[in-house]
């Protein structure tokens, strides 16, 4: 955890982004870091979760990190627990919480608020648009040889 303050820091300072830094950790040892670069990059999924489950990845060549932890310095927004389980990390430490974060400007909160409305409710309008068309894509997926399960 002390390596994502670090990493948080040097982030805030050089003006690449928020307070939150990250590193992927396996048996111990560190084996991807990030910290954010959403102002930096111009690139709103460039938080800190995100950035050190990309960098983990592609050291160790593959997209699954079963088995890691994350350290976080700030709870897992939407976006990165999602990651994190896509990611397939079997555990998350993080330092301040997304309580905290709101209290200096961050919107994790309103947005885990926003998932737990019907879709009608949403502040984002979210519907079905040639479905039928777009359902013919998962079978044809499902029966290409060699696909690689994830
Ligand atoms: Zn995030």
């Amino acid at each position: 955890m002390r390596r994502a303050i670090d990493l948080a820091r040097q982030g805030m300072s050089s003006g690449a982004g928020g307070p939150f830094g990250a590193v992927v950790v396996k048996d111990g040892e560190i084996i991807g870091e990030g910290h954010n670069q959403v102002v930096g990059r111009n690139d709103p999924t460039a938080h800190g979760e995100v950035v050190a489950i990309r960098n983990a990845c592609a050291r160790i060549g593959s997209f699954s990190l079963h088995g890691c932890e994350i350290h976080t310095t700030g709870e897992p927004c939407p976006m990165c627990l999602g990651a994190i389980h896509w990611a397939r990390i079997s555990r998350i430490y993080y330092g301040f919480s997304i309580t905290d974060a709101a209290a200096i400007g961050f919107d994790d909160r309103e947005f885990y608020r926003q998932f737990t409305l019907p879709l009608a409710e949403r502040e984002v309008p979210c519907a079905e648009l040639a479905s039928e068309e777009a359902r013919e894509l998962l079978g044809e997926y499902l029966a290409l040889p060699g696909r690689v399960a994830y």
